[in-house]
Parts: C-alpha cells; sequence; structure tokens
C-alpha cells in the first residue's frame, strides 16, 4: 500500500506571491483526499492536482485569509457548477467559519452550510478518512490550530502560523517531516507571538528531533536563501524550502 502523499499547493506567506499561491496543502492516502488550507489562489493550483470535486475533507488551521479565503471560491464552485450544486463536505475549521465564509461571497449562512459541513476543531485527536490527526492549539493572535497527520505508521507535523510554543514541539515530537512556517527574517524586532523566523523553525524541529525540516509560508518579500541558511545553523537534519508543487512523503514518487 502506498503511503501518504504530501502535496505543497501553495507555500507563500501572508498574500500569494508570483511563485507561489498562499497556504493549501493536499494529503492523499488509500484514495482519500484531505486538503490543509485554502488561501489566497490557492484553489486554482489546487486543480493541478486533484479534480475539482474530488476533495473529499478540509482542515483550516485558522481564519485569516491566506489560509481560508478561497472556501469562498470553492463554495461558488460547490454552489453553481452547471451540474447542480454539490453535497455537503466535511469542513474541519475553527469556530465562526460559516459566517467568515458568508462573507466572502455566500449568499447566506443557510447556503454556506448546505455546500459545507462545518465541524468545529478543538485540542486533541480525531479520525479524517485513514488519516488520524492531532490538534493543538498555536501562538498567533487568532485561534490557530497545528496539525499532526499520521498514516500507516508515517507521519507529518504542520505548525500553521505561530509564534514560539511548546505546543508545536509537542506535536512536532518525533515526526517524519515537520512543515514549519518561517514567516520572519530573524532579528530583534520581530513581534513576539504572532510568526517565527527560520532559525526559531529549526529550534522547534531541533528540540522534536523531527526527521526532515521543509519551511514555509516564505512571505514574498523576504530573501529565501537567507531564511534557509538561519534554519541551516540550528537544524542538523535534512533542511529545505517549501514550493509551490513540491510532493512529499513515502507516497511521492521516488521515494
Ligand atoms: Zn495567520
Amino acid at each position: 500500500m502506498a503511503g501518504m502523499r504530501v502535496t505543497v499547493v501553495g507555500c507563500s506567506g501572508s498574500f500569494p506571491g508570483p511563485e507561489s499561491p498562499s497556504s493549501c496543502y493536499l494529503l492523499e492516502a488509500e484514495g482519500f483526499r484531505l486538503v490543509i488550507d485554502l488561501g489566497n489562489g490557492s484553489l486554482g493550483a489546487l486543480q493541478r492536482y486533484a479534480p475539482l470535486f474530488g476533495i473529499d475533507a478540509i482542515c483550516i488551521s485558522h481564519l485569516h485569509a491566506d489560509h481560508c479565503v478561497d472556501l469562498g471560491s470553492y463554495w461558488v464552485a460547490r454552489q453553481y457548477t452547471s451540474d447542480g450544486p454539490r453535497p455537503p463536505i466535511p469542513v474541519h475549521s475553527p469556530r465562526g467559519t460559516a459566517e467568515r465564509v458568508t462573507g466572502f461571497g455566500g449568499e447566506d449562512l443557510a447556503s454556506v452550510r448546505a455546500r459545507f459541513a462545518f465541524r468545529d476543531l478543538a485540542p486533541g485527536v480525531l479520525e479524517i478518512g485513514p488519516f488520524l490527526l492531532t490538534t493543538d492549539h498555536m501562538n498567533h493572535p487568532v485561534e490557530t490550530f497545528g496539525f499532526r497527520v499520521e498514516h500507516a505508521g508515517w507521519r507529518l507535523a504542520y505548525s500553521a502560523d505561530t509564534g514560539e510554543t511548546d505546543a508545536l514541539v509537542r506535536l512536532a515530537a518525533g515526526a517524519d517531516l515537520l512543515l514549519c512556517e518561517a514567516s520572519f527574517a530573524d532579528g530583534p524586532d520581530n513581534k513576539p507571538n504572532l510568526h517565527l523566523s527560520g532559525r526559531q523553525a529549526a529550534q522547534h524541529a531541533e528540540r522534536a528531533g523531527v526527521g526532515r525540516l521543509v519551511l514555509t509560508h516564505l512571505v514574498p518579500w523576504n530573501d529565501r536563501e537567507r531564511t534557509l541558511s538561519e534554519a541551516s545553523a540550528v537544524y542538523r537534519g535534512p533542511l529545505s524550502l517549501a514550493s509551490s508543487g513540491l510532493v512529499l512523503g513515502p507516497g511521492a514518487p521516488g521515494s
């Protein structure tokens, strides 16, 4: 049985860049497709890797637009497709997502709920298709969840957006791969409790003992090579930068 396949659909931080949409990751195993985050522009790129209506479930880490605004686009697609509205699919997300998506262009709350079956996230463990998810709160100005996703003994951790937090170290403990945000260039003036620098991402990866670190949520105005070198001074394992279209995990070609 092929293992989990993780496709980075979008890895641009805070807003889309010329090379990537905002945050979006496609996780596939056993024919099941789970999308984590649907940031600006990601619904377009997602269609390179999955049929528009081939998504089985969605997880949203938090309600900042660069992680969820394309739920509004996906509502339009599911509502107005030429062969009739599509049945609701599960959306695991913070409380208030239905209202947020209605604000993104849904006709009204009832019409949004008709296309998406919202399930409020809480710290803990849940099964979604073949995946076992563990979620916990991250350190960000709005309610934000990080995820640990396990399938067939392989473990992915995703930081979502976060400042420094032990919760991320716990979620990522022993993970085969950590997708960790690195929004900031390292420096003394970075706001606390908001985002991580490459160096801080690497510190979390070291403490968690992860097998591989991929830096993501890369903000277009930052110098990527600087972010990478800040991280490489701290994290000694395999380290790279995310890019749109990157395929990872035991189900990736050639792995
Ligand atoms: Zn955010």
